[in-house]
């Protein structure tokens, strides 16, 4: 593949709600998408979904931008077919540097290829297009009569499988409450962010009573020893997500038995090789695997939807209905019906930003390479 173009388009997009960041509430957020021609004429996309603060990797939009203009871009051979080792060399070096922006990019190329071969992406990554049973995440309210209002309204639109965060403080009477409010065919699971004091593990052994499906992340990343421990001496299965940054991370949490459960973000992994890649891991360990959500345009969310449909996915996705989030994605709306999200059936991601918001004159164009 010879590539012609590539341009960094970024489409605001109106929040449903604000969204509450350690900076602040936002009630925008801006789409980062990347647009790559190839010489015959086929257009991928590809989705920069690094968040506004510092709060998750460190891999902030802002910075995540930059290196993908002036780092990722620059670095690629754009004639791919004829790339030397000098070339594989500088491209592996400017993607490992940031993931997030790694995967912007070569998510668009592998949106290309899946159009070239006339194939839907979901077909290109080892699974098949079809519906996927997809949950929804709760953020933190002030109070928990308006976190248990939120989850029973999530129920009510036909979400099976709620996710809400706790911190220390605030869990064992928000989870009491949210499992009580839940139709009891609805899974309930809990997301740390690792915000727990690993000496105290003790102090989370409450979510055995609750049947809490799940508990994410709940010691600081780098915490490996800690998750393991915790998992000997809970019940509830223990899922690691920000601990998790690539597949030798991914071997370090298996083989140490820090978890029963992996949640794999192509954009946080580097790309959809590498989401794969841990996925087959956790299959061939009998780990379970699903892939996080990162708050994706419908661009971003239709890659992650094709990879949930991957036969080592064992849990539902946290890829909710264009609705949960914007009031206007940049694609047509994904849209949850009895609880599942139609995963598209055609060539690459299946899916397109709207001409109409690419000629808005909110968003900006900024051709990288070419013309
Ligand atoms: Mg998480």
């Amino acid at each position: 593949m010879r590539i012609d173009r590539v341009r960094i388009v970024r489409i605001p997009l109106q929040l449903v709600a604000p969204l509450r960041t350690s900076a602040g509430d936002h009630a925008s957020r801006t789409a980062t998408l990347v647009e790559v021609t190839a010489d015959d004429g086929t257009v991928g996309w590809g989705e920069n979904v690094a968040p506004e603060g510092s709060f998750y990797t460190g891999e902030t939009a802002e910075v995540s931008y930059r290196h993908l203009r002036d780092v990722v871009i620059p670095a690629l051979a754009f004639d791919r077919d004829d790339m030397d080792d000098d070339d594989l060399d500088e491209e592996d070096r400017a993607l490992a540097a940031m993931p997030m922006a790694a995967h912007a990019f070569t998510s668009a190329l592998a949106d290309i290829e899946a159009r070239q071969r006339g194939v839907s992406l979901a077909k290109a990554l080892g699974g098949a297009p079809g519906n996927v049973r997809v949950g929804v995440v709760v953020g933190l309210h002030d109070d928990i009569d308006s976190t248990v209002a939120e989850c029973a309204a999530r129920a009510a639109e036909g979400y099976t499988r709620v996710k809400i965060k706790i911190a220390p403080g605030n869990d064992v009477d928000v989870v009491r409450e949210v499992r009580a409010a839940l139709p009891a065919g609805v899974e309930l699971h809990v997301d740390a962010n690792g915000a727990y004091d690993p000496s105290e593990p003790g102090r989370l052994s409450f979510l055995d009573g609750f049947g809490v499906g799940l508990l994410e992340q709940p010691f600081a990343p780098a915490e490996m020893r800690a998750h393991a421990a915790l998992a000997r001496m809970i019940s509830t299965p223990v899922c690691l997500d920000e601990s998790v940054p690539d597949f030798a991370a991914a071997i370090e949490a298996i083989s140490t038995g820090a978890c029963s459960v992996v949640n794999v973000k192509p954009s946080r992994v580097g790309g959809f090789h590498a989401a794969v890649a841990i996925m087959t891991l956790c299959a061939e360990n009998g780990i379970g695997a699903w892939v996080g959500g990162m708050l994706e345009s419908g661009i971003g969310r239709a890659g992650c939807l094709a990879l949930a449909t991957h036969p080592a996915c064992t849990h539902t996705p946290d890829l909710s209905a264009s609705d949960r989030y914007f009031l206007r994605d940049v694609t047509a709306p994904f849209v949850l019906t009895d609880g599942c999200i139609t995963v598209p059936r055609g060539p690459g991601l299946g899916v397109a930003p709207d001409p109409e918001l690419i000629g808005d004159a909110a968003t900006s164009i900024e051709t990288v390479f070419g013309r």
